[in-house]
């Protein structure tokens, strides 16, 4: 299996209540190795192309304010086959529907607040770690 590297955001829910920390134990521990983080307040205009692709779903405008609600974390993970081992650790959208042992069913509070966001693809990782960091400040 090749290693390979994928994005990752601790959302606002989480950094409110101090789990930053417990959120990269848990990815740490799924395999994954933090080779770039950082905290930021994300502007209106980031989070709204960031998330272009939901643009017309109903829920844009209230995804967009929560995620520019409060501070996030974002990263670059490494592992193998990094960006399933990600979503797997991660669980499912709504934490209602996620696995016992996951971030979402043990920490998120609603499939809004749901604590973390982690690319869907090898295409969508390098997009999205673009997006947030110059090659310079990931550090493998
Ligand atoms: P994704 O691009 O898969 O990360 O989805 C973006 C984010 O939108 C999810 O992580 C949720 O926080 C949010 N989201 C997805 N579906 C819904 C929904 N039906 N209602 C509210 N928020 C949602």
């Amino acid at each position: 299996m090749a290693v390979t590297r994928t994005f990752s955001i601790i959302k606002p829910d989480a950094t409110r209540r101090n789990l930053t920390g417990a959120v990269t134990k848990m990815l740490e521990e799924a395999g994954l190795r933090v080779i770039a983080s950082k905290r930021i307040q994300m502007t209106r205009e980031q989070a709204e192309g960031f998330y272009g692709v939901h643009r017309e779903r109903p829920f844009f405008n209230d995804l967009v304010t929560f995620m520019t609600s409060g501070p996030v974390v974002v990263q670059v993970l490494e592992g193998e086959d990094a960006v399933k081992r990600n979503r797997d650790i991660m669980g499912a959208t709504n934490p209602t529907n996620a696995e016992p042992g996951t971030i979402r069913k043990e920490l998120a509070e609603s499939i809004e607040a749901n604590s973390v966001h982690g690319s869907d693809s090898d295409e969508n990782a390098k997009i999205e770690i673009d997006f947030f960091f110059k090659p310079e400040e990931i550090v493998g």
